[in-house]
């Protein structure tokens, strides 16, 4: 059956899924659920849970779950279903915490460019999925694994005029070309740095370096970014990049985690970072060391916003002297109760920032309260609850008009 029969529009829903399973060759399907990336270690764009995989593909939901498909987060606030796989999962690395590191047995499969970028046009037809994430184990060394991924781009770009969303990793080591010719194909790029620093990094996977399979790739995209004109990318602008760690398996710190974030973010503009928390894989010399705590995962995400979207300092966040956020505390709360508690904020003389530093007031609650100002000065509490601010959170923190607001202790942070 010729691939243009395939992608003609189907009427019936449930003929196209059909016709799915027809026209894809099942050794790809396998070989996509052998590729496909465990959650784990792999933060992409606000994943959500993967769906679990029924019996047989009966309508499009079921059909769905029979693939590595997430629901993803864009910025923007789009949401979609995002197929995450591997161009491979043999890899030559001995990623201490990695499932497809070598020499483990597990079954592992490999697409050809061409394979992997039939399989997602004819997924996205059948509704399925809505865009890529692509990522690779090391086989053939770095240049080569690159190589590939840029080719499945390329033929979803120019052979099948593919405009989904596409995220392409940067394998560590890649060459400055190769991350150019990625930047062109893709929506945004990654390089999973794993660790704060050399030391995390070296106990986590004794086989990357640093500086020069990592670090520098992440520089050759923001000089890219500022160097070359954006319309040579795709959509006619630059993709946004971000990184991953691995979180609670090698002891390393929150402080060390915001620290090279807030670093990141500065030097090399990143959009965002992802704090995967370890999770241990049997046959693996991390095998018996405990899961990291959620509530880690979740106090470094909060902290992280606050260093993008609340105009935190590193120097603000509110570590222990054990270099750790507090598991039990929101960390603007904890700022808030340090900083505020006994110096409230006047709503109606705040500048956009100082607004930001109060609990339950966001970026978009602060903009409503400047424009509220306009029209006259704000008294009432309830005002400040029908703009969407939780009052709860913040009567604590503030002044109206000179005077503190009723509030109730909040039961939960
Ligand atoms: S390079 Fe490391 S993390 Fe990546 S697939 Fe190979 S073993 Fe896993």
């Amino acid at each position: 059956m010729s691939f243009s029969y395939v992608i003609k529009p189907f009427i019936n829903p449930l003929v196209k899924i059909k016709h799915l399973f027809y026209t894809i060759a099942m050794d790809v399907f396998e070989k996509i659920k052998l590729t496909a990336l465990n959650a784990p270690f792999e933060g992409a764009e606000d994943i959500g849970t993967p769906h679990k995989t029924p019996d047989c593909p009966h309508d499009l939901d079921q059909l769905k779950a029979r693939f590595p498909v997430t629901q993803a987060h864009l910025t923007g606030g789009q949401t979609i279903p995002l197929l995450k796989t591997m161009q491979t999962s043999v890899c030559e690395r001995d990623c201490y915490y990695c499932c497809f590191r070598s020499g483990r047995d597990t079954p592992r499969a490999s697409l050809t460019p061409d394979e992997l970028a039939t399989a997602v046009v004819r997924l996205t037809q059948a509704g399925v999925a809505k865009g890529l994430f692509l990522s690779s184990g090391l086989a053939g060394g770095c240049v080569r694994a690159q190589d590939r991924l840029i080719a499945t781009a390329e033929i979803l770009r120019n052979k099948y005029h593919y405009g989904e969303y596409i995220h392409l990793k940067i394998m560590p080591g890649a060459e400055k070309d190769q991350v150019f010719r990625s930047m062109q194909l893709a929506d945004r790029v990654s390089i999973n740095l794993e660790g704060p620093n050399e030391v995390s990094l070296n106990r986590l996977a004794p086989h990357k370096s640093f500086f020069k399979e990592l670090l520098a790739p992440l520089q050759m995209i923001e000089d890219i970014r500022s160097s070359q004109p954006p319309y040579l990318a795709w959509k006619q602008s630059w993709p946004s990049s971000c990184t991953q760690f691995v979180v609670g398996a090698v002891g390393e710190t929150d402080l060390d985690l915001l620290q090279t974030t807030a670093q990141l973010r500065q030097n090399f503009n990143i959009t965002r970072a992802y704090y995967s928390n370890f999770s241990p894989v049997a046959d693996t010399p991390f095998e018996h060391l405990a899961p990291a705590n959620p509530w880690r995962q979740h106090r470094l995400y909060q902290a992280f916003f606050l260093l993008r979207d609340y105009q935190f300092n590193f120097e603000e966040l509110p570590f222990s002297s054990s270099g750790n956020l507090n598991i039990e505390k929101d960390p603007k709360l904890l700022w808030a109760e340090r900083h505020l508690d006994h110096q409230p904020v006047e709503i109606n003389t705040a500048d956009y920032a100082q607004l930001l530093k109060i609990p339950g007031i966001g970026p978009i609650s602060a903009k409503k309260i400047l424009q509220a100002r306009t029209y006259g000065i704000i008294r009432d509490i309830n005002v400040l609850q029908q703009m969407g601010i939780f009052t709860n959170r913040a009567a604590k923190f503030i002044l109206l008009d000179g005077r503190r607001p009723p509030y109730q202790a909040a039961l939960f942070s």
